[in-house]
């Protein structure tokens, strides 16, 4: 495009460019704009990197523009690129609009040359050591980040001048010895590229630019911005920085600091600080540093005007802020900053804390924390105090804490786990084929693959804790070795989904105190409990979304209502016909004649009812949404083939039982292609006189009896798989009769309505919500109609590959399909309630505890979502994030 800007001067840009300056270079402009102590410098934009990376050259203008903001730079540093009297030097620095730490390129001291750094000890008061130094880090990055040269080769020099010296530090090196290494590291540097060391300052800051561009596309950049979903055609800015120096003697050094402490979110500055050395140096664990502390008594007038920049910085951005920066000969100079990462439970004590000090409203804490982070604190963790040995550490792809025995096979793991044992399943990857292994383990370790590999799908999808991508990891036969210890099949290790490491031996877990303070159980003194119960407040006073829970048993609701569960979403009755109640749907099942079938059902009826009586019980005064009987029967009967070979053999030894073989009749009789598409829900209902009836009057009877005890049961009879208004009509028809004379004049009140879980019914919903008193999205089914997947099928059999080809960037079974089956939600609901305004509207499918999806229920206007127990907390703080979040608010 002719006439596009792609060049910022630090002075123009500002904190709300990132997309278009990268992070870095927003946050550099934002600092400058501030006042505080930048270096001058200006910006390459992502959209110059998105074109450069289309075409393979810079686009038209590109250059011309370089030219004049380095000409600008010079002016403004009385001082020119690689000048040979008095050289400017610059750093190029990668920054894309999401941070990805350690992913993509910075080279330092570019302008350097054999001619000007001569100059540039000059300059340093004869400081020939520094401006050596300062050379032979620039031949280093330059030829390891722009010209691929094995970074070893010149790491292993630089080791072997120590060697030769007796030195341990490169601080022992002298100016000489820096001078030798600098013709060595020359020599490699040509040896690798077939050409020397480019002399011309221009010409290696344009190629160090260029490096920048690719880095965008390194192999790793684009596995990490997979793994955390990040858009792979954003780009990354450049940002030319002059440089300043902390590699000009012991009153000059660089160092890295926290407002706050990341990992406890408690207040304080934490920092580290290293002397006499420039900024890679402190990443790169070259030498020991020292607390941040000690800079007070090292330069106080720095440190001094450390501490009042960082506390303008908080300030300023509201948050947690993490900097670096660089003392030249006792003058500080900021060289980053950015909202710091943050543990989930800092990001809620600092929510907290911000808040008290009147820095935030309640609202914005509200929006910096997220689901994702509460359901971290959740989960059971690893009791670290025996610190205990870490293996090696991978990706923490499904969260929790397991412990268990090493196996390598998912038969040996479904071996161990039938006899009791505990087992951490091994693997270099998972295939469909690993599954039984990966449902009996604790557990599952991986070698290879991203949190969108077979493993992390399927454990997440499972629950299982999950740590995928230990590449460290070398698996053979029946053992693995990392970092020279090798674990044996029977070993016990110990894994943590959350972050990843993996230990040796058994570690003790600790129970999650949010959720004993959930449980009602006392807590010590606790900030982050604290800090969660203030944001949770202020996320149920403020969410629109009622939260309800998916509960069959007295004990699951009211554990879910101590969680803030108000109702029952979804009450599954299939369950109540599971256990030795089995014989009595069997006799259902198989009954020929009206009567025996009636019998079977009168048998069920009182137990049904005290189920209800239960239920209702430990949800007193809140509503009560129950499903009908919705899975094809012939679930409650023995399997086929199991049957068949029993009959067979009986019959073989003339021991033929008549009750047997007319099972077996039954079995085959009811034997489904697609059971999921077969005769279950209201197809049930209509076509097995009775069942519904009982149901439906053991729910009233439960309801009438519970009044009479003075309580206040609010059941909602709920009919699945509706598709058809008809088919409804017919129900409920039935339904109504039999509450009308169970009733009677009790006062209690019940309403009738129907899943929308199959298409056909979401497109059919305004003539369906003549008869439905609420509608409740079944969106498991609604996601496996809508796609036509087979949940149970597909998600083990090739999800991973979808993610990877990037079909979809998340499993639409674990988080909402907005696009299409969220489009059948919107359409339904509003020619729902356009038909019935008072339609009660939620969801009840397992979408109901996901983050992401309930924003998206919130924004179609739904009542309620309902989900497990254990996920109500969550979904009660989304709940309370949907209604606060604006457009412009950065929760990323
Ligand atoms: P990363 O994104 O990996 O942190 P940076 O671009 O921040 O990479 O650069 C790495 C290190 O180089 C930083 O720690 C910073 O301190 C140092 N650095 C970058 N630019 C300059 C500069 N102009 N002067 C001095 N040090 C610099
Ligand atoms: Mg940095
Ligand atoms: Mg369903």
């Amino acid at each position: 495009m002719a006439g596009e800007k792609y060049v910022y001067d630090f002075s123009e840009g500002h904190k709300g460019l990132k997309e278009l300056l990268g992070g870095k270079g927003a946050n550099l402009a934002e600092m400058t704009r501030l006042g505080l102590p930048v270096p001058a410098g200006f910006i390459v934009t992502t959209r110059a990197c998105q074109a450069y990376l289309a075409t393979g050259h810079n686009p038209d203008g590109l250059d011309a523009e370089i030219d004049e903001h380095l000409a600008a730079l010079e002016r403004t540093m009385g001082r020119r690129l690689g000048d040979a009297e008095d050289p400017l030097l610059v750093s190029v620095r990668s920054g894309a609009a999401f941070s990805m730490p350690g992913m993509m390129e910075t080279v330092l001291n570019v302008g350097l040359t054999d001619a000007s750094v001569t100059g540039l000890a000059a300059q340093a008061g004869g400081n020939e050591r520094f401006a050596w130094d300062s050379y032979r880090r620039l031949i280093q990055m330059f030829g390891k980040t722009v010209c691929d040269v094995p970074g070893e080769e010149f790491s292993d020099a630089l080791e072997e001048a120590k060697k030769a010296k007796g030195a341990t530090d490169d601080l022992h090196l002298d100016a000489a010895d820096l001078r030798a290494l600098v013709d060595r590291f020359k020599r490699i540097f040509a040896k690798h590229t077939g050409y020397d060391f480019p002399q011309d300052p221009r010409e290696q800051m344009r190629l160090a630019m260029e490096a920048v561009f690719r880095s965008w596309n390194a192999e790793r950049a684009v596995l990490y911005r997979r793994q955390e979903r990040i858009p792979a055609d954003l780009g990354t800015a450049v940002n030319v920085c002059s440089m300043v120096f902390g590699n000009l003697g012991a009153d000059s050094g660089t160092g890295v600091a926290f407002t706050r402490d990341p990992a406890s979110g408690s207040q304080g500055i934490y920092g580290d600080y290293l002397s006499n050395a420039q900024g890679e140096d402190v990443v790169a664990g070259i030498r020991n540093t020292v607390p941040l502390e000690d800079l007070k008594r090292l330069d106080p007038k720095s440190y001094e005007e450390l501490l009042a920049i960082m506390a303008k910085l908080e300030g300023h951005y509201r948050d947690l802020c993490d900097i670096e920066f660089t003392i030249e000969r006792g003058k500080l100079w900021m060289l980053q900053t950015r909202v710091g990462k943050r543990t989930a439970a800092a990001a809620f004590r600092i929510a907290a804390q911000l808040v008290d000090e009147g820095m935030i409203t309640l609202d914005e804490a509200l929006r910096r924390v997220s689901g994702a982070q509460l359901a971290q604190l959740m989960f059971p963790r690893f009791d670290l105090s025996a610190d205990p040995a870490v293996l090696t550490k991978g990706i923490g792809a499904s969260p929790g804490a397991a412990s268990g025995r090493a196996v390598f096979s998912a038969a040996r793991a479904a071996e161990l786990a039938a006899e009791g044992e505990d087992v951490i399943l091994v693997r270099r990857e998972t295939n469909p084929e690993d599954l039984a292994g990966m449902i009996a383990a604790r557990g599952i370790l991986t070698a290879r693959g991203g949190k969108t590999s077979h493993a992390a799908v399927v454990a997440r999808g499972m629950g299982r804790t999950c740590v995928c991508g230990a590449d460290q990891l070398e698996i053979s036969g029946t053992r693995f070795t990392v970092n020279g210890q090798t674990v044996a099949e029977g070993d016990v290790i110990s894994v943590d989904g959350t972050t990843g490491r993996v230990y040796l031996g058994s570690v003790p877990v600790r129970p999650s105190e949010v959720v004993q303070y959930f449980e009602g159980d006392m807590v010590e003194e606790s900030t982050l409990v604290d800090a969660v119960h203030t944001i949770m407040g202020h996320a149920d006073a403020t969410r629109r979304l009622a939260v309800r829970t998916n509960a069959d048993t007295g004990e699951d609701a009211a554990r879910a209502r101590r969680f803030g569960a108000e109702g029952i979403g979804l009450c599954r009755t299939e369950h109540m016909f599971l256990g030795d109640r089995k014989e009595l749907v069997e006799r259902l099942i198989l009954s020929s004649t009206e009567s025996a079938r009636n019998d079977a059902l009168a048998a069920l009826l009182p137990l049904q009812r005290a189920d209800f009586v239960d239920l209702f019980r430990a949800m007193d005064g809140l509503p009560v949404t129950v499903r009908l009987i919705d899975p094809p029967l012939h679930e409650f009967l023995p399997s086929l083939e199991e049957l068949a070979v029993n009959v067979a053999v009986a019959r073989e030894r003339g021991e033929e039982n008549a009750e047997e073989a007319q099972l077996l009749d039954a079995v085959r009789r009811m034997h489904e292609q697609n059971p999921m598409l077969g005769l279950r829900g209201v197809r049930l209902g209509l076509v097995i006189p009775g069942l519904f009836a009982m149901q439906v009057r053991a729910i009233t009877e439960a309801a009438v009896q519970l009044a009479g005890e003075g309580l206040n049961p609010r059941p909602e009879i709920m009919v699945p798989l509706v598709g058809a208004v008809q088919e409804l009509e017919m129900v409920r028809q039935e339904c109504e009769q039999i509450v009308a004379e169970v009733v009677a004049d009790s006062g209690v009140e019940i309403l009738i309505g129907t899943m929308i879980e199959v298409p056909r019914a979401a497109l059919t919903a305004g003539q369906i919500a003549e008869a439905a008193d609420f509608f409740s999205f079944g969106t498991n089914d609604l996601t496996q109609m809508g796609w036509g997947f087979s949940r149970d099928d597909v998600e083990g059999a090739f999800f991973w590959r979808y993610l990877e080809l990037g079909i979809f960037g998340i499993s639409p079974f674990e988080s909402i399909d907005r696009d299409g089956v969220g489009r059948l939600i919107r359409i339904a609901a509003e020619e729902g309630r356009a038909v019935r305004p008072e339609l009660k509207l939620g969801v009840c499918g397992e979408h109901g505890g996901d983050p992401e999806s309930v924003h998206f229920f919130h924004e179609v206007g739904l009542d309620y979502v309902s989900c497990s127990p254990f996920r109500v907390p969550v979904a009660r703080l989304e709940a309370g994030r949907a209604a606060v979040t604006s457009e412009d608010s950065d929760s990323r």
